[in-house]
């Protein structure tokens, strides 16, 4: 595999109060992939978290103001920067994570439009005159309401995308005129230090941003149970989030939440365009997305040409080193995660699973896995993989199917591949997910679209405008004037 040199490291280990900090403890960061030393950052403790929320609050409730249109054009500016350094980062996303240089280059394009669009965002910060008049109480008053930030933003951010998905809370969070303090995912801080080291280069307020890098047990539940966060906005696993919403207590909470992506190939359908977006969905960034597609329905006269295009397609993917361009999959997080994996699909092959391409495992890296038959009630169709396997079976009824995925314990995305509106449409309707896609899997999304689901998937929706919203209440201010007969 090629070695590459290490990249530069951001300015200090974490970044508080102002400044750069280096903490006594530090977190190694390690490619997945060979194991080497990327990098190190602060491993901040619960003493550090208090010092970070108190400092951002206090810039928030009693610092200067930060007007709108300076927001905006600091957001704008690191918009200009993000795409001046996508190269840097990419390198930096690819090495301390699992995206090949490819899927790196094209994650930072998705944080320059993520933040792009949060400092358009600006001119939604706007409010409306009340209707006093409408009822007799209201008389001889006046009032409107306008956009307030809701103060300090805890942003908790996972492995998987870990520049876009900082990006989606903390620019939203920035352009609501909030404060920040973030907690990337201990496997990569690299990328989240680089990242708020460029917004403070744009000219965001130094006292208004925080990264702490650190551990989920310590920073992170230290940083939800704080009292002077007022917002925690989470991007994690389930259980995480559980434990996350006994510490909140009565905060605001937003949570993104994982899925176990189903896509329905419809008697209709264009089954090479299908085959292909169900390989595209399903071992992107090694099936390490809460998009991935993990469960494919299709209706049983087309079983045959699919399953073989699928198969065809999973083997002229490439799997091998990220820095390699010509790669399309690389190793899974972590050799944990691997195996975990790996024991999914045995189990499932116990039970009378059959194994049309993959079931290999080397270290971090798992191949690309296509399953059929998988018996009712396996793991790898109930739970969240997070790996690189997709199951395809037949089926004879769109009912039944419907109620499988109803009775999912999470309902994030769902595709569906039709050449019929109506049945489009009615499949569309009638799942209880967040999104339905039509000819295309549940692993699209763009960033200004509402996103989340519920059940398991999440609570509350992310999205930039959404998250702007939601960063942000609406503040009255009325004015009972002297009577005109007084
Ligand atoms: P994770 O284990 O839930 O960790 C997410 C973040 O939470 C990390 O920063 C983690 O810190 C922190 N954390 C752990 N325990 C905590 C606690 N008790 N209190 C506060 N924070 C805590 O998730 P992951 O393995 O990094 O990411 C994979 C999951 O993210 C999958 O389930 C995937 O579906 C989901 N995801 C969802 C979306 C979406 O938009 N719906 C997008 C991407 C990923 P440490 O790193 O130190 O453990």
């Amino acid at each position: 595999m090629t070695t590459q040199p290490a990249p530069p490291i951001p300015a200090g280990g974490a970044f508080w109060a102002g400044r750069w900090r280096s903490p006594v403890a530090v977190l190694e960061v390690h490619d997945p992939e060979d194991g080497r030393l990327v990098g190190v950052a602060g491993d901040c403790t619960a003493g550090d978290v208090d010092a970070a929320v108190s400092a951002v609050a206090q810039a928030v409730l009693h610092g200067p103001a930060w007007p709108v249109w300076q927001r905006r054009e600091a957001l704008h500016r690191a918009a200009v920067l993000l795409a001046e350094r996508e190269a840097d980062l990419a390198r930096l996303i690819s090495r301390e994570g699992c995206k090949t240089v490819r899927g790196a280059a094209a994650e930072v394009r998705r944080a320059v439009e993520t933040v792009r669009l949060s400092a358009e965002q600006a001119d939604r910060l706007e409010g409306r005159t009340l209707p006093f008049g409408d009822t007799p109480r209201g008389e001889d008053r006046l009032g409107w309401y306008t956009r307030e930030p809701v103060g300090v933003v805890a942003a908790i951010t996972p492995f998987n995308d870990p520049l876009n998905l900082v990006a989606h809370k903390v620019a939203p969070a920035l352009i609501g005129g909030n404060g920040v303090v973030l907690k990337p995912a201990e496997q990569t801080p690299l990328v989240a230090l680089a990242f708020i080291e460029l917004l403070l280069e744009a000219g965001v307020p130094a006292d208004r941003v925080a990264v702490l890098p650190g551990r989920g047990a310590t920073v992170g539940a230290a940083l939800v149970g704080h009292p002077r966060v007022d917002l925690v906005s989470f991007t994690g696993g389930f259980a995480t989030g559980n434990a996350i919403a006994a510490t909140a207590g009565a905060k605001k909470t937003m949570m993104e939440l994982g899925g176990n992506g189903t896509v329905v190939v419809l008697p209709d359908a264009d089954v090479r365009r299908a085959a292909r977006a169900v390989v595209d969905g399903a071992f992107g960034n090694a099936g390490q997305n809460c998009l991935s597609v993990q469960r494919v329905f299709v209706a049983r006269e087309l079983l045959d040409d699919l399953v073989e295009r699928v198969v065809h397609l999973t083997s002229e993917l490439v799997v091998g080193s990220k820095a390699d361009e010509r790669t399309d999959v690389g190793p899974l997080i972590d050799v944990a995660s691997a195996t975990r994996v790996e024991s999914w699909v045995d189990e499932a092959v116990e039970g009378g699973a059959a194994v049309l391409i993959g079931a290999k495992r080397d270290g971090t890296y798992y191949w690309p896995t296509v399953l059929t038959s998988v018996p009712v009630g396996a793991r790898v169709l109930t739970e969240e993989v997070f790996g690189p396997v997709v199951s395809i079976e037949a089926f004879d009824s769109v009912d039944d199917v419907v109620a499988d995925v109803n009775g999912l314990e999470y309902g994030l995305q769902a595709g569906v591949f039709t050449r019929d509106i109506d049945s489009a449409l009615d499949v569309a309707q009638r799942l209880r997910v967040g999104a339905v896609m039509i000819n295309d899997t549940g692993d699209f999304r763009i960033d200004a679209m509402p996103f989340g689901g519920g059940k398991r998937s999440g609570v509350g929706r992310e999205g930039v405008p959404f998250a702007v919203d939601a960063m942000t209440e609406p503040k009255i201010i009325a004015i009972h004037r002297t009577p005109r007969s007084a």
